[in-house]
């Protein structure tokens, strides 16, 4: 390929949108361009890279035996409200009418689609186990699309869905695919720890997520390096002690209402004159779960992981109470509320509390009154909790759950998620078959998840410098950048880099010719840009010598004699090539 008949639009400077380094050099290297927020045209460059990605992905799933098919973006609504995820997913579902005023649904996942594809082709034992995958775009109607492809509106996903007629082979599925995923991102050159996950909307009973750590990440792992204990802060659990020492010694007194004028927070109990240390307090929040109150009850000084209660209540439809509706359940508002049996009286409200707060004594919490708490307060004597739960997020430094030594927390981009789903949509959308026995039992699934454009984007995210992307050799647009110097036609630097560009493509190599007339400085800073894996300078000086410079963009340059620049070209390719992407893809620790 000729640079001048491609569009490799580069630009000197970030655009101001793109906060992060990846997305700035998605659009300097001229990859992507966007069209609206969250939406993006593919260049050509930019798509050499992605099909790479999509052949990696293709061929590892291969490998593991899934099977490719292609489904439907478009989907009826009917499917949805069948599973129950029309009302538990709408946040993100994207909503079309036809002409005759019939709603359709964009497709941001296609548990519905495959589960009742299955339902009607799948009836006997002997035609299990099935993995189907496809790879295709998705549409999530995301509150805040960012950061390029990381986050956007339409992006292409591969995800792929396991049948099977045991528990047993669905945690063998489960496995392969867990293994696939590790070998598709060590191919991507991408350094990814697969990570304990929240099941979430979607379901199940184990799910692992898999985390590119990244300080612009939007997930957050807990991880430990003694044992390698590694979870996303969503599900983490630590060893935090589970009771709040006792000051008083011995018995404690009754609890004691005490004024509290303008208290509105655990952060004002602390101060003086209350001086209230917040591992003291009890936090109480008002949830409306599926338009019914919840009380949770929480350590002062404890955050709620609101993807935890949701794991408990079994729903993620909630919110927080609004003030009126506060006041409306406990008959004070936000600042002054508590679970003190005698201050809830014969109120119904269902209170949930963090197992944090189990047998604690002497604690200070809202007495249900305007302007006033309470002191004093034994959690197992006068407190009414319903449920007790885990329900906080861990925080750095605590100890280990399975160890005992301090977790650490970091950042990270999740690129890959699989889960093991069990019967929930089988049962739901009548995925059954006819058992060795004669008996119709349910498909035990199982489904999978990468996000491949954001893949692509991590890939940059994790292996650039100040000049450019430096692109592992497995999903570079290109192998080999040639460089002349001269591109007049009867010049012999242009004459060498065509006979070169010739044999390389002979040779099998992908190779771009940068035939613009361009200053050298220009080309350079192009090529470093755009990241091609290695480039090869032709200049008049050198030519004269009978030589020519092979850069590579990670590190690296020499000289060979230009009768042999082909083959030594070639082989560096090759050996990046059998390298798995050249940089890391190593699975050690988080
Ligand atoms: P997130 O928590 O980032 O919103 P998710 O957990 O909802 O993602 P899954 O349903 O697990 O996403 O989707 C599978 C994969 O698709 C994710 O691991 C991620 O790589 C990718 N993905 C999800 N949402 C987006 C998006 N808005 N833009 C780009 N890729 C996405
Ligand atoms: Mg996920």
């Amino acid at each position: 390929m000729r640079w001048t008949h491609t569009l490799i639009p580069t630009l000197r400077e970030a655009p101001a949108e793109a906060e992060i380094v990846s997305h700035q050099l998605l659009l300097r290297a001229g990859l992507v361009r966007k069209l609206a927020g969250g939406v993006y045209s593919f260049l050509p460059l930019g798509l050499r890279a992605l099909h790479k990605v999509e052949r990696i992905v293709r061929e590892e799933m291969d490998r593991a035996g899934a099977v490719e098919v292609l489904l439907p973006a478009l989907q009826p609504p009917e499917i949805w409200q069948q599973s129950g995820r029309y009302e538990t997913a709408r946040h993100v579902l994207y909503k079309v009418y036809d002409s005759a005023r019939r709603e359709w649904v964009l497709s941001p996942t296609a548990e519905e689609v495959i589960t009742l594809l299955a339902a009607a082709e799948i009836q006997s034992y002997r035609q299990l186990p099935k993995n189907f995958y496809q790879i295709s775009v998705k549409f999530r109607d995301e509150i805040r699309p960012r950061f390029g492809l990381m986050r956007a509106r339409e992006f292409i996903m591969k995800d792929a869905y396991s049948f099977d007629v045991s528990d047993e082979a669905a945690q063998e599925s489960y496995r392969r695919m867990y293994e696939a995923y590790t070998r598709i991102f060590a191919r991507c050159g991408l350094r990814t720890f697969p990570v304990e996950a929240d099941t979430g909307v979607i379901g199940g009973s184990l799910s692992h997520e898999f985390m590119v750590p990244a300080e612009t990440g939007e997930n957050e792992v807990a991880y430990c390096e003694g044992c390698g204990y590694a979870a996303n802060v969503e599900k983490a659990v630590s060893a935090a002690p589970a009771a709040a020492p006792e000051t008083s010694g011995g018995s404690t007194p009754a609890p004691e209402k005490f004024p509290t004028p303008g208290v509105q927070t655990i952060e004002d109990l602390t101060r003086p004159p209350y001086g209230i240390p917040a591992a003291r307090q009890i936090k109480t929040l008002v949830y409306i779960v599926e338009s019914r109150p919840v009380l949770v009850l929480l350590r002062g000084d404890d955050q709620l992981n609101e993807a935890k209660l949701a794991a408990r209540l079994g729903t993620t439809v909630f919110r927080p109470a609004t003030p009126e509706e506060v006041y409306a359940t406990l008959g004070a508002h936000p600042g002054s509320l508590g679970a003190v049996a005698t201050t809830l009286a014969d109120r119904a409200v269902p209170v949930w509390a963090d197992e944090r707060l189990r047998g604690a004594t002497d604690m200070t919490t809202g007495a249900n009154e305007d302007g006033y708490h309470l002191r004093h307060v034994n959690v197992a004597r006068d407190l009414r909790v319903d449920q007790w739960a885990d329900l906080r997020t861990v925080r750095a430094g605590e100890p280990c759950a399975r160890c005992g030594q301090p977790l650490r927390i970091r950042r990270a981009i999740e690129v890959g998620h699989v889960f093991k789903l069990g019967t929930k949509y089988s049962e739901k959308l009548g995925a059954t078959f006819i058992d060795e026995s004669g008996v119709r039992r349910p498909c035990v699934m199982g489904c999978y998840g990468i996000g491949v454009t954001r893949t692509l984007q991590a890939v940059i995210e994790q292996c650039h410098d100040a000049d450019g992307i430096i692109w592992p050799v497995s999903v570079a647009p290109y192998e080999v950048c040639l460089t002349p110097l001269q591109v007049a036609e009867d010049s012999p630097v242009w004459r060498a880099a065509q006979q070169l560009y010739a044999a390389l493509v002979e040779a099998g190599i992908e190779v771009i010719l940068d035939d613009r007339e361009e200053r050298p400085g220009v080309k350079f800073k192009d090529a470093d840009l755009v990241g091609f894996p290695f480039r090869v300078n032709i200049g008049e000086k050198s030519l004269a010598r009978g030589e020519v410079e092979i850069k590579r963009r990670a590190g690296g340059l020499e000289t060979v004699p230009v009768g042999q620049a082909a083959d030594r070209v070639a082989m560096l390719v090759r050996e990046a090539r059998a390298g798995r992407g050249g940089t890391t893809g190593d699975s050690g620790r988080f």
